[in-house]
């Protein structure tokens, strides 16, 4: 909790550790509003609501919209950094900001995951089958793609549902704006952690995707252990611990049930001989 010390001065001192949004440094027992690290000033609302952001509008954000090549591009990298760097994306992306590049980054980046998923999983069928390249680009586009999407989607949207829960990353629920700008930066970024992963495996292994069947839920149960060794050193209460372990088991179960969406093996199904 936050203390002032004086109405009108507007001196507060936190009486705990609190790490500056932006860099990081240690806020603890400042006189004034100001990170002397980094210069980022907060206001007393801020505080005493207990959460500290730094609203900073994205690449894409600063794109004009009706660019198609920057639309393109800069949300192929927002897609990368969210990926890369998904704790820069929970402290600091502008929750405040505007709606069209959210709905741009949304529907963009699972444009890109599609061409990801077909991508990777055309080079893994012309690696370990016979196949033509045509076919394989056919069959990695119509059939692996969307079921990869299909597999990674819910668990990234449970994973925007936990973000929001006010206890876990203290981003606060602000009303549906806040959570969809959120959600459309996170979501398509959470799905590249399963479709990469999965892809690449293929290319390795021919029968991956039967191997991910199990892979996924150990997977979840490992980030649940690690969820739950967090949450002792934030000190949740054990209600909340559990909740997140339970949410993140299930998330497990439904990722077990979802991989078997996917085909059981790379062969190329009958109909792209018949076609
Ligand atoms: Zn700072």
């Amino acid at each position: 909790m936050a203390v002032e010390s004086s109405e009108s001065a507007d001196l507060p001192v936190f009486d705990r550790d609190v790490a500056c949004p932006c860099c990081g440094y240690n806020l603890r027992a400042l006189t004034t509003p100001r990170c002397p690290e980094c210069g980022l000033t907060f206001s007393v609302a801020q505080i005493r609501s207990g959460v500290l952001r730094w609203n900073v509008p994205t690449w894409l954000d600063r794109c004009d919209p009706w660019q198609p090549h920057q639309v393109v591009l800069r949300s192929l990298w927002e897609l990368w950094r969210g990926a890369l760097r998904p704790g820069r994306l929970l402290r600091q992306l502008d929750l405040e900001g505007p709606l069209l590049p959210a709905v741009l980054m949304l529907v963009v980046g699972v444009g890109w995951l599609w061409v990801l998923g077909a991508a990777l999983a055309a080079a893994a069928i012309l690696v370990h089958t016979v196949a033509s390249p045509a076919a394989a680009v056919r069959v990695a586009a119509l059939v692996w793609a969307p079921r990869m999407a299909v597999v990674c989607l819910p668990p990234a949207l449970v994973g925007v549902l936990c973000a929001l829960l006010p206890f876990v990353l203290g981003i606060p629920l602000g009303g549906w704006r806040r959570a969809f700008r959120l959600g459309a930066y996170w979501v398509p970024a959470v799905c590249l952690w399963g479709v990469v992963p999965l892809g690449v495996g293929m290319l390795v292994v021919p029968d991956f995707a039967l191997e991910l069947r199990w892979a996924a839920p150990a997977t979840v149960l490992i980030v649940a252990a690690v969820a739950l060794l967090r949450a002792r050193t934030k000190a949740l209460r054990g209600w909340q611990a559990g909740l997140l372990v339970v949410v993140l088991v299930v998330m497990g179960v439904v990722m077990w049930g979802l991989g078997r969406v996917l085909p059981g093996a790379l062969e190329l199904p009958l109909w792209v001989h018949v076609g």
